[in-house]
């Protein structure tokens, strides 16, 4: 000790998580890909978990947040912009994703599992950028209500589609692809789209003169946006373009760019619409119905955001319990650290299970029309549950770290700010329990069809058990009033995550139902002394690299 130079030495400091496969050393997700039908995609899979954990690329997810795009309301020569300039980085998050296909060509490919791979996907990608996910999952959305759309077929569904980012501000039809984002908040309301001020008069032919603004519209680069403005006989949903039919540029006018706690790379604007052209999508008058079938697939995609982002947190805190020691032991050796890591863990195992099972469901509903029951239901339960316990997670990740998680130069101040996001947009928190009581009350096959998919593990742990029949009660007509809608769309969450790790036989399982369902559990870090820590840390070791 006596030759250690004591103002220079770095001792026992963590190397950064890098060069490593996000996909080879994320255990449960590799083992949902498999169960729920995607298991094609695993050589695929290794070669983008090894990019997306290259140094290259978490620099570049750095670097799209370091320098958030900048409003041009003018142009030099004083005429009306109203774009934002981004970083090349961000241009190259939007590359990747267009590339493979994370911006509608799932809904062209209908072999079994093409939703789960795309969700596997979303998840690496959030690991390493989530502002660029944004336009990425509402071009995605947007795709089926579109393609009902003759008019809009061509070149939009099209465009959407194609595996080319093109950058360029000009007019759709001369570019190799598009990007759409979506406008329906407005001052007065975001939950409440029937408060719509916002005003559309037809012209001809589908099209719409929209006079009005959005409060909130985010990717403002994108080519063209659904929006949402009253007719005279209701709220209704438009295709605004940013360039109109004779290709002159739209009147949509970006009045201010709101400056965000997290979300640093994507643009989100206040924006006013003074007379511009918008195209119909779907029937006038159901609006309303058209954004919330658009709105089913992001919310999917909150989840799967989220659940990349507590998996990045996990993996730097395991990282780092690995590399540090305090009192004479690695962290990672200290029984203490060990319990609250490994019920992260289970945690994260849990909700990673949960998306993919959810987006298997979306998979499964052309042919199955229970899957598409499940998928109504679930996809609000998912959202809530699994978006709103980002924040914590992130939190006790960042603990994990010390000092350094609270820095600016590390990891994790960005995931911290990010982490709130998905439980606001798309539908907050209560909206979304708000949302699984319609589903329940509107199809009674609902709690039939989820009570049987719970069933098929009874007998495997008493106190899942305890927690089916208390939910199979919970859940009888008329399911609970709206005070309690949170606490039955907890319930649903935590039984469904059950479910999956026990029928996958993980040690994650029994964890979280010795912890999660037992009477009690307040907090990270209080698993069962008996929990099988080991077995739960090696599945979700993100340095480990066998293939099998
Ligand atoms: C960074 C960012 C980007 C965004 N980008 C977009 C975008 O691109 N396009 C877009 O259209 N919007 C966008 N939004 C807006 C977002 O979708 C809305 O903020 C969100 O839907 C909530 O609407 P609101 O802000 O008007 O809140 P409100 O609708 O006023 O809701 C406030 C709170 O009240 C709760 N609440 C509402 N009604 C009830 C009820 N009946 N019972 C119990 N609780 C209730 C909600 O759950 C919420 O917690 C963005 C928001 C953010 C933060």
């Amino acid at each position: 000790m006596t030759n250690i130079d004591p103002v220079n030495a770095v001792l026992n400091q963590a190397p950064p998580l890098e060069n490593f496969n996000r996909y080879l050393g994320n255990r449960p997700l590799r083992d949902a890909l498999v169960r729920e039908g995607a298991g094609w995609a695993h050589e695929e899979l290794i070669e983008r978990g090894a990019e997306l954990g290259s140094a290259e690329w978490i620099r570049r997810g750095e670097l799209a947040n370091a320098n958030p795009p900048r409003l041009r309301t003018l142009d030099p020569d004083g005429r009306p912009a109203d774009r934002f300039e981004f970083h090349p980085a961000w241009h190259e998050c939007l590359a990747w994703l267009k590339l493979h296909g994370i911006t509608g060509a799932a809904w062209a490919q209908p072999r079994p599992g093409t939703h789960v791979r795309r969700a596997a996907l979303f998840q690496m990608f959030a690991e390493v950028e989530c502002g660029s996910l944004c336009p990425a999952t509402m071009t995605h959305a947007a795709v089926p209500v579109l393609t009902r759309d003759f008019a809009l077929v061509e070149p939009w569904v099209r465009l959407a589609q194609t595996p080319r980012h093109d950058p360029r501000f000009m007019p759709a039809a001369k570019k190799r692809g598009v990007l759409i984002g979506m406008g329906v908040t407005e001052r007065q309301g975001g939950s409440d789209v029937r408060a719509n001020v916002s005003r559309a008069e037809a012209v001809s032919d589908g099209w719409y003169r929209l006079t009005g603004h959005k409060w909130f519209m985010s990717a403002t680069m994108s080519d063209a946006f659904l929006v949402t403005a009253q007719t005279g006989r209701g709220v209704s949903c438009f295709l605004l373009p940013r360039f109109g039919p004779d290709g002159s540029l739209n009147a949509l006018h970006i009045r201010g760019a709101k400056d965000k706690l997290g979300d640093r790379s994507n643009a989100t604007a206040e924006v006013v619409f003074d007379g511009a052209l918008a195209h119909l999508v779907g029937e006038e008058e159901r609006g309303v119905a058209t954004v919330m079938e658009v709105a089913s697939h992001t919310r999917l995609d909150c989840a799967n955001g989220s659940a990349g982002l507590m998996r990045a947190a996990l993996s730097h805190a395991l990282h780092h319990a690995h590399h540090r020691s305090a009192f004479g032991k690695p962290l990672l050796a200290q029984p203490l650290m060990q319990n609250v890591l490994a019920d992260m863990a289970v945690e994260v195992e849990g909700h990673i299970a949960f998306c993919l099972a959810v987006a298997g469901c979306i998979d499964r509903r052309q042919t199955s029309p229970e899957a598409g029951i499940l998928a109504r239901l679930l996809v609000p339960v998912l959202k809530y549950w699994v978006c709103g316990r980002t924040p914590v997670l992130v939190a006790e990740a960042m603990q994990v770290l010390g000092g350094n998680g609270y820095v600016e130069d590390g990891p994790m101040p960005r995931l911290f700010r990010q982490s709130p996001l998905n439980s606001i947009w798309e539908g907050a928190g209560n909206i979304m329990c708000l949302d699984v009581l319609r589903a329940l009350q509107r199809d009674p096959a609902c709690r039939e069809l989820l009570l049987d998919v719970l069933g098929r593990v009874r007998g495997i742990h008493a106190g899942y058990d305890r927690h089916l029949d208390a939910l199979s009660g919970a859940l009888a007509p008329p399911a609970g009033g709206e005070a309690d809608a949170r606490r039955l769309a907890g319930r649903i969450a935590l039984a469904m995550e059950a479910a999956l790790l026990l029928a996958a036989d993980s040690p994650a399982g029994d964890a979280l139902c010795a912890s999660r369902l037992a009477d009690g559990w307040t907090a990270f870090g209080t698993l069962p002394r008996t929990t099988d820590f080991a077995a739960i840390l090696d599945r979700a070791d993100p340095e480990q690299a066998d293939e099998d």
